[in-house]
């Protein structure tokens, strides 16, 4: 079993980024326990972490070494004092510490309520944004915007940012995202920092903005020590604004105590723009870059790219590339073919690559994250859709997918598609993206 532990680990290492790896999986010791894995991590938090957001992998590397089923548990090392602090070497603790102490985000300066386009699916959202800004703390607290991928979400807290900061300049406004949360939370927990990462949060804040709400699901550490810094605002008064991909009352993995403070304020949702909206947006884009943008181009890429803003924008932003590079002419028969020519690459054969990158840029990441061994939403769901797709549309075996994404193993593919077709069936925004993606592609219903 030892022998399995350390071949399992130097898989492992391969698939996780270095810092995760030493952090996370270093520092565990095996002990043998007759036909199963017992292993020994110094304490009750490190094995909670351990077991949320690595168990997966670590199964597979251990069933790709022994080639069977192991029972896998953990034994908490009592007695050993705060061994998460002593095992680090003081550059390790430095930098952690600065993540805790970094903490909260830039606002990106465009993303303001200047630069957002209104259309029917948009202005209720709009106006309680607006709303909120203006007189913070007020009544309507928290405000929860939700809505799909790529409908201006972040523009709108961000935007509400921007507003808070002009027109009530002594008010401390902090975003931040869930992932980054989550993060500030796991450091400050780590390295007893939690002073650090309540006066940002409490103390230092008047107006918190939380965007992508939806990566605590399943975090219960960063979820409880969200429901403090909630209790606390909102008892002093200041305003929450919180983002997310679903309504609250359908959020799974999360406290009823917190899901039902999400709905104690006011809640309003984003809708995909409708055509006429799409059109705007790129044109007001245009107008802000300063480049003809050509009608018929706008309703071109309008029809071709209905529910996210974000892939619309990356459509134009390809065309515009292609036309600046080759100082060639804005138009409809040369983004035509710019945005058709990754259904020619299909005609020719669909593959792995080609999926990975279409999917990587619908979601904007990089085919990298895609393969990555990462494991937050934001990457494994697209990387479910890419194998879902690759299963639909190709003839790929499932240990051939697996391979494609750096090396998993069949079982997780078929894991991946059974929690995709979940999805699908439940949340609309997965079902639209797989449409959307199948249509880039070229392989959608329609085009049979
Ligand atoms: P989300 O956070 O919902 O995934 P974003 O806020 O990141 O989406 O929006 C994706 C892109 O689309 C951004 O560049 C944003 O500026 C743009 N966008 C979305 N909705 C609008 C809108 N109504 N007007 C102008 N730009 C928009
Ligand atoms: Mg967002």
């Amino acid at each position: 079993m030892l022998k399995t532990w350390s071949r399992a680990l130097e898989i492992l290492k391969n698939r996780m980024e270095p810092e995760q790896f030493e952090t996370w999986l270093s520092p565990i010791r095996p002990a043998d326990n007759g036909e199963n894995l017992l292993l020994e991590v110094p304490d009750e938090f490190f094995a909670r972490w351990v077991r949320d957001n690595y168990m997966e992998m670590i199964r597979d590397a251990v069933w790709d070494t022994a080639r069977r089923h192991v029972g896998i548990d953990f034994k908490i090392l009592e007695g050993r004092s705060s061994t998460a602090t002593e095992r680090e070497t003081p550059e390790d603790r430095q930098i952690a510490q600065q993540t805790v102490l970094a903490g909260g985000q830039q606002l990106i300066p465009r993303f303001t309520f200047g630069h957002f386009v209104l259309g029917p699916g948009n202005e209720m959202a709009h106006s309680a944004s607006m709303m909120i800004a203006r007189k913070p703390g007020g009544s309507y607290n928290p405000l929860f915007i939700h809505g799909g991928v790529g409908l201006g979400k972040t523009h709108m807290i961000q935007a509400i940012g921007h507003l808070v900061k002009a027109e009530h300049p002594g008010l401390k406004v902090v975003y931040t995202t869930g992932e980054s949360f989550v993060n500030e939370v796991m450091s400050a927990l780590k390295f007893k920092r939690l002073d650090t990462l309540r006066y940002r949060y409490r103390g230092q804040c008047d107006v918190l903005l939380l965007d992508d709400i939806h990566y605590l699901a399943g975090k219960e550490f960063a979820q409880e020590e969200f429901f403090h810094t909630f209790n606390d605002l909102y008892n002093g008064q200041r305003q929450v604004v919180l983002t997310c991909d679903q309504d609250p009352s359908s959020l799974a993995q999360f406290s009823e105590r917190l899901r039902s403070r999400f709905q104690w304020g006011l809640i309003t949702d984003i809708l995909p723009p409708d055509r006429e909206t799409r059109i705007r947006i790129l044109l007001s884009k245009a107008d802000r870059d300063s480049f003809e943008l050509p009608l018929d181009v706008a309703e071109f890429l309008a029809e071709r790219f209905p529910s996210s803003v974000r892939e619309l924008e990356g459509a134009m932003n390809r065309v515009t590339a292609h036309t600046m590079i080759r100082k060639v002419p804005l138009t409809l028969d040369i983004a035509r073919r710019v945005i058709e020519r990754i259904i020619t690459d299909r005609r020719g054969r669909l593959n792995a690559d080609l999926v990975i990158k279409v999917v990587a840029d619908y979601f904007q990441l990089t085919p990298m994250d895609i393969r990555s061994p990462k494991r937050h939403r934001a990457v494994s769901v697209p990387r479910q859709i890419a194998m879902r797709l690759l299963r639909d549309h190709t003839d790929l075996s499932l240990p051939a997918i697996g391979a494609a994404f750096g090396g998993r193993s069949h079982t997780t593919v078929l894991a991946a598609l059974h929690h995709i077709q979940a999805l699908e069936d439940t949340e609309p925004a997965t079902m639209r993206a797989i449409k959307d993606i199948e249509r880039s592609l070229g392989v959608s219903p329609e085009n049979n």
